[in-house]
């Protein structure tokens, strides 16, 4: 193994063996399987099982995988073949990633390069190459600020639909960083352990706003006076309290970017007031001439896009999934999993919370890498140069192929 490897493996050595490192104990551990990623070898382990967590942590201390697993599945044989688990259960899990959000920076500090032809580029990793139609690339991905921001943003939605149209308490929601550019939401909670993959899908279905109806179905006998009120749960009163919103204070600007003309948008921002009072309020949708259906749909839409929660939809739906395990160590960047208070995720700051290796420097040579910040420090910009970096820093920028151990 390369010297920067080694040293990255070195690290996560310590940090395993290191007896005060905290890895909370899974819940009902003899009923998951177990997976992790060995670190020179590049295989996943999967299907072990571990009757007492204690004989995990041995584990850790001993193999020192690279990424760590637990199953989100309850079985009664987790080291079984998939087919003979025998499957009790699931916890309910969602997956808010940078990668699936469209961001402010444009991931402009990702590099992808296709494995075929070599065709390289910056941000968003296309689907397939243009070059050679190829759909395999190596990427450089970066867990950068704005990055996260957004991930939190859509998070503290979806938080807001769990405790508020599902009814959880903050008690049995559990979030966490991932550990690179994302956040966790687990709920263990009895009553969601059996829902199959087809009820995970209608919690998904409603999380993204797939398939909201804003208008009832209409009786053609009572087109004239028909009456679509908006009801006070869910997302009915949140396109309600959303549309109010958009007619009370938009500018042209913003209605210009639902997509309406300049003939709409004078209509709408003239007759607000007539149009909150009657359509909304009172409810009479129809009969205000010049604002149909058509209409009130695309402010609905804009709505449902600002207010739907942008998760990873398959991680919430497969019912045999594997996810990271709280504590253990990103094997992109270093950084821990780590749980926090639902009320603090405006303020946990990854950058600091998710902080694995507190001490030392070591010199390391950059190729590339932005300005960041880790541990209260700000570092970089680097462009192929030496520096001497906190061992955090130097670990996360090798993990992410931005630097080497220096001779
Ligand atoms: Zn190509
Ligand atoms: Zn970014």
């Amino acid at each position: 193994m390369e010297a920067s490897r080694e040293f990255v493996y070195q690290k996560f050595t310590e940090y395993y063996q290191d007896p005060s490192t905290l890895i909370p104990a899974v819940s009902i551990p003899e009923q998951r399987e177990f997976g992790y990623l060995m670190f020179k070898e590049r295989f996943m382990v999967r299907h072990r099982r571990f009757a007492e967590f204690k004989n995990f942590r041995a584990m850790l201390a001993e193999i020192v995988p690279s990424d760590v697993y637990h199953s989100c599945a309850y079985y009664e044989n987790p080291d079984f073949d998939m087919d003979k688990k025998g499957w009790l259960g699931a916890d309910l899990v969602f997956d808010i990633d940078a990668d699936h959000i469209p961001t402010n920076c444009d991931k402009i500090h990702d590099e992808f390069i296709c494995t075929k032809c070599g065709f390289s580029g910056r941000g968003l990793i296309p689907e397939v190459c243009p070059c050679c139609e190829a759909t395999k690339f190596e990427s450089k991905t970066w867990p950068c600020e704005l990055c996260i921001q957004s991930a939190r943003d859509e998070t503290a939605k979806l938080l807001n639909m769990l405790e508020n149209d599902f009814g959880f308490s903050q008690d049995e929601l559990h979030v966490y960083f991932s550990g690179h550019r994302g956040y966790h939401v687990h709920i263990e909670n009895e009553s969601i352990r059996s829902l199959d993959a087809l009820a995970r899908k209608e919690i998904v279905d409603y999380i993204i706003g797939l398939g909201i109806k804003i208008f009832e179905n209409k009786q053609k006998k009572d087109t004239k006076n028909a009456k679509f009120r908006l009801h006070d749960f869910g997302w009915n009163r949140r396109l309600k309290v959303g549309i109010k919103t958009v007619l009370s204070n938009a500018t042209e600007d913003d209605l210009t970017k639902i997509g309406f003309n300049k003939k709409m948008l004078e209509l709408l921002v003239e007759k607000k007031d007539t149009l909150i009072d009657r359509c909304l309020d009172e409810g009479y949708w129809d009969g205000f001439f010049g604002v149909g259906d058509g209409t009130w749909m695309k402010i609905a839409e804009y709505i449902k896009d600002q207010q739907s929660a942008k998760i990873d939809t398959v991680v919430t739906t497969d019912i045999h999934r594997l996810i990271r395990m709280n504590g253990t160590l990103h094997g992109k960047t270093g950084l821990k999993k780590v749980e926090f208070p639902p009320k603090d995720l405006q303020n946990f700051d990854p950058f600091t919370g998710a902080v694995a290796f507190k001490k030392g420097k070591v010199k390391v040579l950059v190729s590339d890498a932005p300005k960041f910040r880790l541990s209260g420090e700000t570092l970089g910009p680097y462009k192929n140069q030496t520096v001497e970096l906190p061992v955090a820093a130097a670990v996360m920028l090798i993990c992410k192929r931005r630097a080497q151990v220096a001779k």
